[in-house]
């Protein structure tokens, strides 16, 4: 008896909803994107009670013809790609000819369509319900399509079950619309809630140059979260090269830009991550890694970063087709992509305390760029301004920044000046991912970043400081002409000592280390001496002499001069412990030179008196010629602001 039988289109288009159409959001997904394939200047979306009974979306984008629009309704219907060659590079955010007639076949569906670019005024109105065809008529419409999806899931209770309340799906629909919309800022947008509107969001106007599109994303980070943020931007370009002989003349070009948060700034979770590859936002286990790798000793453990970044690579490097609602996608060089953009983060993080003084300075503005600058923000030109009342009675020690600064630092005219197409040198080979665990601070090449001016904040450390006082023994007032700063002394000299040590290592080789008068043995459990054998030749390199002397006995007979030894034994045993802390964190059994770093630090810190008057000053002063000084080796801050416009708000002067 013959028993396989093929499925009617109902069904497959059903079973394929499985997985195209998870939620509400998914449908939502899939029409925007539709519609931004359309080339759609204004989207506008509405729905009700979370998606469920209610997703409109509105777009002025082609249209389509009356045969088309039948013929999108079949499975593997799309005019995106036309031979299975297309496939290795997708320019668009459809392919597979799936999602309308999945969603269809699980809703009540409208499709209302005109064609943009002729001249009959008719269109075209086809209604399906659960995937059958009830009619298809004329409709007079404007150009552009309309799709209605009704009652999803309606004849599939079973899915219906499975959504969660509507404000909870309501919230995966404005997520997602967030990212559209910071991908298309050139698109107008519009989010309609039960009938309340949430966004009107103008489409901003952007050429195709880089600064032009760092403006208009700013300008849509702005509309949707507020001017808050201290954003840095982001704009590194590279060839990949291959180490794989066969195609050695194939290196797709990459470029990785955006906008990130300043050092110290972080959040819990993932949720004001964006990460776009070729505008397609996703998920990408490798990215987020590489991200965490170049926030590196910026990000406190547990805590994720902020940004909006796109990454933009040859769509014949990535393979967009692994996953049926395009959520992730695989790298063909997986490894060399993340290692750009782990570099690329670091190098932002970096310049953003080194380059301005040096780069930011211009001194002739043309008269059509002074125009685009009336429409930054006033708080850019507030700072320029205040920049500019540079306060002469600070003390030489706290003057501001290691280059002299001139107080013209934030003309964001320079925005057009130079390296606009900048790369990063191709022919320098990229450092290797595993290079911070030997050389973390030294900058890499300069390159000028002209784009951190724009609507970048001033750097702390860039401004004058006048010291005020310390209190509970650790948090130094210092003052600004923005307002008040506190230094956290530890958490700076940890820091300054990090650093240091790490500056010798790369040069020496070794870092400075003094003999003790009287060496000091110390016995430790089997357990412990097992441990911290291991972790003897990065101790060594860091200046701790502690070496075999007995079955779990240890010498100690040399210390960094920074650690005071009044109990060298105790040093020791404390140290063990924290090593044994931090080896729990990276869960290998030999620790990097770089966690021993860190850990010596800190141990030295803590052992340390608190400090007054003059090396106060001097700390902030060796602060400054930090690489990375606002987060200790552990992410922590190190100093913090609360400027005049937040002060005042805690006093209830402002709103
Ligand atoms: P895909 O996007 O993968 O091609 P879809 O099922 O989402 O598959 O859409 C099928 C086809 O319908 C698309 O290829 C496109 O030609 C057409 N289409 C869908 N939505 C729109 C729209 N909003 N405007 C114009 N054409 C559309
Ligand atoms: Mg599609």
């Amino acid at each position: 008896m013959n028993r396989i039988r093929l499925l009617p289109d109902h069904v497959a288009n059903q079973i394929a909803a499985g997985e195209v159409v998870e939620r509400p959001a998914s449908v939502v997904k899939e029409l925007v994107e539709n519609s931004l394939d359309a080339q759609a200047t204004r989207i506008t979306v509405e729905i009700q009670a979370g998606g469920r009974s209610l997703i409109r979306v509105t777009d002025d984008g082609v249209g389509m013809s009356r045969d088309d629009a039948l013929l999108c309704l079949e499975r593997h219907a799309t005019s995106k790609i036309q031979r299975a060659e297309d496939l290795a590079a997708i320019a668009t955010m459809g392919f597979r000819g799936e999602a309308l007639p999945s969603i269809a076949s699980v809703s009540r569906f409208t499709l209302t369509t005109r064609e943009r670019d002729t001249d009959s005024p008719e269109g075209t109105q086809i209604i399906i319900s659960g995937g059958k065809i009830h009619e298809v008529k004329s409709a007079g419409s404007a150009p552009g399509t309309i799709i209605e999806v009704r009652q999803l899931f309606f004849n599939l209770p079973a899915r219906r079950k499975f959504l969660r309340t509507e404000e909870t799906e309501a919230a995966h629909i404005q997520h997602y619309l967030t990212l559209a919309a910071l991908a298309h800022p050139n698109v107008g947008m519009a989010f309609h809630k039960d009938g309340r509107q949430v966004w009107q969001l103008a489409s901003v106007k952007s050429g195709n140059d880089i600064a032009a599109r760092l403006t208009a994303l700013r300008e849509r980070l702005r509309t949707l979260y507020g001017d808050e943020q201290k954003l840095l931007a982001v704009d590194s370009s590279t060839e990949i090269s291959s180490r794989d002989e066969t195609d050695a003349e194939y290196s797709p070009a990459v470029r990785l830009w955006g906008f990130m948060g300043a050092p110290g700034m972080s959040r819990a979770t993932r949720e004001d991550q964006h990460l776009f590859i070729n505008r397609r936002p996703v998920e990408n286990r490798g990215l987020n890694f590489a991200l965490l790798e170049g926030y590196h000793t910026a990000l406190m453990k547990g805590r994720y970063p902020v940004c909006c970044l796109f990454l933009e690579i040859d769509p014949a490097a990535v393979d967009v087709n692994i996953h049926p609602a395009k959520r992730e996608v695989k790298f063909h060089r997986e490894a060399e992509v993340r290692r750009f953009v782990a570099q690329a983060v670091r190098q932002t993080l970096l310049s953003f305390h080194s380059e301005p003084a040096k780069e930011r300075v211009v001194s002739i503005t043309p008269v059509r760029d002074r125009q685009q600058q009336e429409s930054e923000t006033t708080s850019v030109q507030q700072e320029s301004q205040t920049e500019q009342v540079a306060l002469p009675h600070f003390p030489p020690a706290l003057r501001p920044a290691p280059e002299p600064t001139k107080p013209t630092i934030h003309q964001p005219a320079l925005r057009m000046g130079f390296g606009l197409n900048q790369k990063t040198n191709p022919a320098a080979p990229l450092p290797a991912a595993e290079s911070h665990s030997t050389s973390p601070i030294v900058p890499l090449a300069p390159r000028p970043s002209p784009l951190a001016a724009p609507s970048g904040p001033v750097p702390l450390l860039n401004v004058p400081l006048r010291l005020v006082g310390v209190i509970g023994k650790l948090y130094v007032i210092l003052e600004s002409d923005r307002g008040l700063v506190l230094l956290d002394q530890h958490a700076a000299h940890e820091r300054i000592l990090f650093e240091q040590m790490l500056n010798r290592l790369e040069q020496n080789g070794q870092t400075a280390s003094q003999r003790l008068l009287l060496p000091a043995t110390v016995e430790l459990s089997p357990r412990d001496a097992n441990f911290i054998r291991e972790q003897l030749p990065a101790l060594t390199r860091l200046g701790v002499g502690l070496s075999e002397f007995g079955e779990s006995t240890f010498l100690l007979d040399a210390l960094p001069p920074f650690v005071k030894a009044s109990d060298p034994r105790r040093f020791v045993l404390e140290l063990v412990d924290e090593l044994k802390a931090a080896g729990q964190e990276v869960n290998s059994l030999r620790l990097g030179e770089h966690t021993v770093a860190k850990t010596v630090c800190r141990h030295a810190v803590k052992a340390n008196d608190p400090l007054a008057g003059r090396e106060l000053e001097n700390l902030v002063e060796e602060l400054r010629y930090c690489a990375m000084p606002y987060t200790c080796p552990h992410g922590r801050p190190t100093i913090i602001e609360m400027n005049f416009r937040e002060l005042e708000k805690k006093f209830g002067r402002t709103q």
